[in-house]
């Protein structure tokens, strides 16, 4: 007999994800003295598209593994066609600071 695998699916599904309205994809409100996590979103940044609901721990973990990758493999793409060391694309993405855009004049 073959053994039926338990557990999680085989193929993860990606949950489409937007900015966590409450912190605004920046993952920290403002508190009196101090930036705090936003309980919102697991002080990731990001919800759901779909409801707006934070992901559970262990999704969010995986969803932003998944999406990381798709935007990574986004990057590579225009990196091939605009001649830009990554390390200025992040070094521009940094000053502009999360949730900000990112526009790159090309
Ligand atoms: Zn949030």
């Amino acid at each position: 007999m073959i053994k039926k695998q338990q557990g999680p699916a085989l193929h993860k599904e990606v949950i489409p994800l937007k900015t966590c309205p409450v912190c605004k994809g920046r993952a920290v409100v403002s508190g009196v003295f101090h930036e705090l996590d936003c309980l919102h979103c697991h002080a990731s940044g990001w919800v759901r598209f779909d409801n707006g609901e934070a992901l559970g721990l262990q999704d969010l973990v995986t969803q932003l593994g998944l999406n990381l990758r798709i935007a990574c493999k986004q990057i590579d793409q225009r990196m091939s066609r605009v001649s830009m060391d990554v390390s200025d694309y992040y070094e521009q993405n940094n000053r502009r600071g999360a949730g900000g855009t990112n526009y790159t004049g090309d």
